[in-house]
């Protein structure tokens, strides 16, 4: 499927006995924004080196992206600069096609979904 989840295996928040939505099902996004949830997951690294920020679940929501993680070993400090990071890439992925990555924007189609002039027809 992806190198993602092997990537950042060690980050993926895997509570015992149940797992995560992540570690269950793993990525729900399409294959435009593996980049982009790659440049997220490296910046949270950088700045959490000791791995405290664990990830829990990667989606598309009402056609923006979604990083949700772990935060129950984090202090304040450093969850308010991984949710600053984290908004940032959110934002980024309104102007990324989802399907290729090219860059997109959001088409009015009854489920919101990014895409370029391309795939513009593939987000119905
Ligand atoms: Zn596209």
């Amino acid at each position: 499927m992806n190198d993602f989840m092997e990537k950042y295996k060690d980050r993926i928040f895997y509570p015992e006995g149940e797992g995560s939505t992540l570690s269950k099902y793993g990525l729900q996004i399409k294959d435009g924004w593996l980049d982009l949830i790659d440049r997220c997951a490296a910046e949270i690294c950088e700045i959490d080196k000791s791995g405290k920020i664990r990830f829990s679940q990667i989606k598309e929501k009402f056609g923006g992206l979604r990083f949700y993680t772990d935060n129950s070993l984090a202090d304040m400090e450093l969850w308010l600069k991984v949710r600053e990071v984290i908004s940032k890439y959110e934002k980024e992925s309104y102007s990324i096609c989802e399907i290729c990555g090219n860059p997109g924007e959001v088409r009015n189609t009854r489920k919101p979904t990014v895409t370029c002039i391309e795939h513009s027809d593939m987000g119905k």
